[in-house]
């Protein structure tokens, strides 16, 4: 058994080049062996990721607050506390949190590294809008 305390765990910020506002993440499975990735990801109000993949897909735990999750369709879904929310492998998308709270949300992936897009998630794309 490995117990990590609720200090002991380092925090980083988001680059810009990846994400749009105030984002804080942490690696929530450090064992050697590990096949499964999983990291608490803090969003500021309004901040959210910039357009990404996961070769494997993402399956994202909210823990607390809320957010949105939008793909290409350019459309979004609210998400709170409690909600799954499964991106399938290769499918280009993006998650924040809402103008108005906070976003906690684990990610949980396996297949290896996020594929980042050099593309910010605009303000209309962000809202719902068409892009
Ligand atoms: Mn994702």
């Amino acid at each position: 058994m490995e117990h990590t305390r609720v200090g002991a765990f380092e925090w980083e910020r988001g680059s810009p080049e990846t994400f749009t506002g105030t984002v804080w993440s942490t690696p929530m499975s450090r064992s050697p062996e590990r096949t499964v990735t999983a990291i608490g990801v803090m969003f500021g109000p309004g901040a959210r990721t910039f357009w990404h993949s996961h070769p494997d897909g993402q399956v994202l735990y909210v823990a607390s607050g809320s957010g949105r999750v939008g793909n290409v369709d350019g459309k979004f879904v609210e998400i709170a506390a409690g909600d799954v929310v499964y991106t399938p492998a290769g499918e280009s998308h993006w998650h924040g949190a809402t103008s108005s709270s906070y976003l906690m949300h684990i990610s949980i992936t396996t297949g290896g590294a996020t594929v980042w897009e050099p593309r910010a998630v605009t303000d209309e794309e962000y809202n719902g809008g068409a892009s």
